[in-house]
């Protein structure tokens, strides 16, 4: 293979690992993995970034994000309710206001 070609061939693969990183960004902020929709979005832009934009954020995320937001755990259900809350809006059990 001449260097030309070679040269041709690495830029090729920088550009798309650097695509990559666009559908690998969007799947992290879902909470799924940033390498595996790396590798995906590297391969498979298109079909990588299309995934990643209509797939739903994790659950585990979401609560992450909701808790982060300052909402609180429901002792009673474990779902996350608003830090202000005196009923939970899940189970309708009473819980502390303020506690987190
Ligand atoms: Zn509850």
């Amino acid at each position: 293979m001449s260097a030309t070609a070679m040269s041709a061939l690495v830029g090729l693969l920088f550009m798309a690992m650097l695509l990559g990183l666009i559908p690998a960004t969007i799947a992290q902020s879902k909470g799924r993995s940033f390498i595996v929709f790396w590798l995906y979005g590297t391969l498979f832009f298109i079909v990588a970034l299309t995934h990643a934009l209509l797939m739903r954020t994790t659950k585990k995320k979401a609560e992450a994000d909701a808790v982060a937001d300052g909402g609180k755990v429901c002792p009673n259900c474990a779902e996350v309710i608003r830090a202000a809350a005196s009923v939970c809006r899940f189970c309708g059990r009473e819980v502390q206001k303020g506690q987190p």
